[in-house]
């Protein structure tokens, strides 16, 4: 048995145990995880430094508050979300007990990408840790300071058999995508998303890709554009343009295009980044006709103080989220799941959707055994004549 294999075995052999299954163990591991970043904030920060030039501003806002937040959200609601949900009953039902309840789906894979090594592999682990599986981590090989600070800390603060940490390049995530899983999240380009897919499709795994993808925002010309060229400058320019929800290009009037490239320019001076095409269209039809005719972006932005506007542009497009007169923010607020459509992804997370993602929703009739006689029709012989209602 390989080095992978074991250590993916050892995983199913803790799950199989029964221990992730009271919620009192799972709101402990969630609390090991908030003290893991309280106290070596310093060494994540640091790691992020070393992979990616994050300064400890960024290094925290944009990796490491929204992971806190998620965790404080799932040890509030968990016992909310996991108490088993009854059902409307059908007349036959009526003296039974008819009921959903959640079960962790076993051992589930997370694979990382390095753009924001830390956020996009822990924040879907909180989920997957608080639905009660077994979670193996295979965090970027490109952030490989962030990769080998989580395979040295997280078996300080968390259970150790329970959430391994595998490292390595393409070879080893070839290697762990051989293993039979119960979910695989991961987070990185749609050709890869493919490859993971094809591995998942083996052990008829389930999946939750999230891509990437062009995404657009609409500036429509009667917008404030000194607000709207700063907010998408903003969202544009973070991380050096390496964000999957950043905005692609921008569609906007022709009236307005050179305004626009100004605005841009100056906010741009107070920050480097990457080329942001601006595209001309003459109406929100012809930005709507753009938009639909290319592939499913992760997310989609449009500014404008008419409200009909946005409407219409939710209305007749579509994409993973959508934020108007802002960019980004759609994927901090815990109650929205994130997550891609077509090309950009499939299926999502964060907050309740993470913990509905790593679930299984069993449905449960439980049946007295009395009333027998409520049942003989059911029973052979059939009865000679149809009845009639
Ligand atoms: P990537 O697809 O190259 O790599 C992601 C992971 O897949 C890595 O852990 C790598 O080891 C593994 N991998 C790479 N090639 C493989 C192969 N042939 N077989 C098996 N495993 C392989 O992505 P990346 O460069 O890390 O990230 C950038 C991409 O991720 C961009 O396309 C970006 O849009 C997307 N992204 C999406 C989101 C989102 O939340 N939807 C977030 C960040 C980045």
């Amino acid at each position: 048995m390989s080095a992978i294999s074991e250590v993916v075995q050892r995983a199913r052999a803790a799950f199989n145990s029964g221990r992730t299954r009271p919620l009192q163990f799972r709101v402990q591991q969630l609390e090991g995880l908030r003290r893991l970043i309280r106290e070596r904030e310093k060494d994540l920060v640091g790691a992020l430094a070393a992979d990616l030039h994050k300064n400890e501003w960024t290094a925290y806002y944009e990796e490491i508050v929204y992971v806190l937040e998620e965790i404080d959200y799932m040890i509030r609601k968990l016992p909310e979300w996991a108490a088993d949900e009854p059902v409307e009953k059908t007349p036959h039902t009526q003296q039974d007990e008819a009921y959903i309840h959640s079960e962790p789906l076993g051992v589930v894979l997370i694979i990382g990408s390095w753009n924001y090594p830390f956020n996009l592999t822990i924040q879907p682990m909180v989920g997957a840790i608080a639905a009660g599986n077994a979670v193996v981590l295979k965090p970027s090989e490109l952030s490989e300071n962030t990769a080998s600070l989580l395979a040295t800390i997280l078996p300080q603060y968390l259970d150790q058999d329970l959430y391994p940490v595998i490292n390595g390049g393409v070879a080893e995530t070839t290697e762990v995508l051989k293993e039979r899983f119960d979910h695989i999240l991961f987070t990185g380009s749609t050709g890869v998303g493919r490859v993971v897919m094809m591995a998942a499709a083996k052990h008829l795994t389930p999946v939750t890709l999230e891509l990437g993808g062009k995404n657009p925002c609409y500036v429509d010309k009667d917008c404030d554009l000194d607000i709207a060229c700063r907010r998408i400058a903003w969202g544009k320019f973070m991380n050096s343009g390496q964000t999957c929800v950043a905005p692609d290009y921008i569609l906007c009037d022709p009236s307005i295009q050179s305004q626009v490239v100004e605005k841009l320019k100056k906010s741009l001076k107070e920050v480097f980044g990457p080329v942001l095409p601006i595209m001309c269209v003459r109406s929100l039809e012809e930005a709507i006709q753009f938009i639909t005719q290319r592939e499913k972006p992760l997310a989609l932005y449009v500014f404008s103080p008419n409200d009909k506007v946005i409407k219409k542009m939710i209305a007749e497009t579509s994409s993973g989220g959508v934020t108007a007169n802002d960019v980004v923010v759609h994927i901090t607020v815990h109650s929205l799941p994130y997550g891609g459509v077509g090309d950009s992804g499939m299926g999502s997370y964060h907050g309740r959707k993470s913990f509905e993602t790593f679930s299984h929703r069993r449905s449960c009739l439980v049946r007295p055994l009395l009333n027998e006689e409520t049942l003989k029709a059911r029973y052979p012989p059939s009865p000679a004549k149809m009845p009639r209602h």
